[in-house]
């Protein structure tokens, strides 16, 4: 399955997978920079295009994609008890993901000292009291909100409308079907302005290096360290964690039967598209029943980003670091709340990740040319992150398995044997 980053045509450089396009961009952004100097800040205005269009694109994508991201929900509601389960481990294991996130990029610093400056004001908004952040999550005008751009009261309409929408059932089909329609168009919108990003990421890294020097490509290093690291640490400690301790299981069990479609997630870089190794997983190494998993599974791959939200945490502190922001605690919130709510609109396609990324940023005031820097190693990140989201998938399904009695645990206590013998 072919999506926005893998896209290709005939030739040489149309033929290239979006992803190494923008690779190109960033290495000759950065030659250009190195051997230009200050003078490469004439490729800027490249970039400013490209993020502009990003900013276009985030009110009408994320609102679009998150009424959608509820109403494709419906079954939870059918499915009572199991749904709500899901959506609150979903959740709060994505929760758990972007403190990660946010906890290693602050321990670790890895945008620090890069003193970049921006031109346009964006940031540093006064830190609201915790009472204020929370009353402000209502709008009080839902237009207001999206004229404003304020991500978190344009999600909590969204929702809102969404859960709306799915009550009023046959009723509000044609909305329901506006909206999926709506959200193909933005979807493609996004398409088109991702063909762009091979050349603003190289306007921006050519005035970033030029201005700052190669030491950009150190901090660069340690994100992608990083998000390695807390992908790791989410999966063997948190993941295994919940296993034994809430499901009562050997967590060896659970590493050994995730071996397959994480592999596939880590090459695809789509958690849709990784969906039937992932399934399969469940039912034949994890013993997950067929009706468990093929509700709680389908609905993981649309809604559980915990990758993404980990990956998310990283780079909104590497980029505040890196402009030199300082983030207040109700910020940190804010993150946490923003990622958490804006992963049921993220799809579970390659490069998906980076385009929320604009919504984290925007939420406290950090620059989006934050994006653009990081956009050059997005698909190493990309990886790793859509390897989490599988192997928490998979967890959920398993731990939601064994709490409705339907994990068949002669079948997981095998897990592992029937790869070996295969
Ligand atoms: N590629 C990820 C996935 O499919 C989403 C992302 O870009 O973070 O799960």
């Amino acid at each position: 399955e072919q999506t926005i980053l893998e896209k290709g045509s005939t030739g040489f450089w149309s033929g290239l997978a979006l992803w190494k396009k923008i690779l190109v961009g960033m290495i000759l952004g950065i030659i250009a920079g190195g051997v230009m100097g200050p003078d490469a800040e004439l490729f800027k205005p490249i970039g400013t295009l490209f993020v502009n269009a990003i900013k276009m694109l985030i009110v009408p994508l994320v609102f679009c994609s998150l009424v959608v991201g509820v109403t494709s929900m419906q079954d939870t509601r059918k499915m009572g008890r199991i749904g709500l389960k899901s959506v609150v481990l979903y959740l709060g294991t994505t929760a758990v993901a972007i403190s990660i996130g946010l906890g290693l990029a602050l321990l670790f610093a890895p945008g620090d000292g890069m003193n970049m400056t921006i031109t346009e004001q964006a940031a540093a908004n006064e830190a609201p009291s915790m009472m204020d952040t929370l009353l402000a999550l209502i709008p009080q005008n839902p237009i207001g909100a999206m004229a404003a751009g304020n991500i978190l009261q344009i999600i909590v309409f969204a929702l809102g409308l969404g859960i709306a929408l799915t009550l009023c059932g046959e009723k509000a089909e044609p909305a329901v079907r506006l909206f999926e329609s709506l959200s193909e168009g933005m979807y493609k919108l996004t398409e088109l302005i991702m063909k762009l990003a091979p050349y603003g990421v190289f306007g921006l890294m050519a005035w970033v290096a030029g201005k700052y020097g190669l030491e950009v490509l150190l901090p660069l290093i340690k994100v992608i360290a990083l998000v390695y690291v807390g992908s790791l640490i989410h999966v063997l400690v948190f993941y295994t964690g919940l296993i034994s301790v809430l499901g009562r299981l050997n967590p060896v069990r659970y590493l050994k039967g995730l071996i397959n479609p994480a592999a596939v997630a880590y090459t695809t870089t789509s958690s849709s598209g990784t969906l039937p190794a992932t399934i399969k997983a469940a039912r034949e190494e994890m013993g997950v029943s067929r009706g468990i998993s093929s509700f709680v599974l389908p609905l993981g791959a649309t809604i559980n980003m915990d990758g993404t939200a980990l990956y998310q945490g990283i780079c909104a502190v590497f980029v505040a670091q890196a402009f030199g922001i300082d983030l207040g605690a109700s910020d940190y919130i804010l993150i946490i709340m923003t990622a958490t709510l804006g992963s049921i609109g993220t799809a579970g396609v390659p490069g998906a990740g980076l385009i929320m990324l604009s919504l984290v940023l925007t939420t406290v005031g950090l620059p989006l040319e934050g994006l653009a820097i990081v956009a050059g190693i997005d698909r190493i990140l990309d990886m790793a992150r859509t390897s989490v989201n599988v192997c928490g998938d998979l967890m959920v399904s398993v731990l939601i398995g064994k709490s409705e009695n339907e994990l068949d645990e002669s079948v997981y206590n095998r897990a592992g044997h029937a790869s070996d013998v295969a």
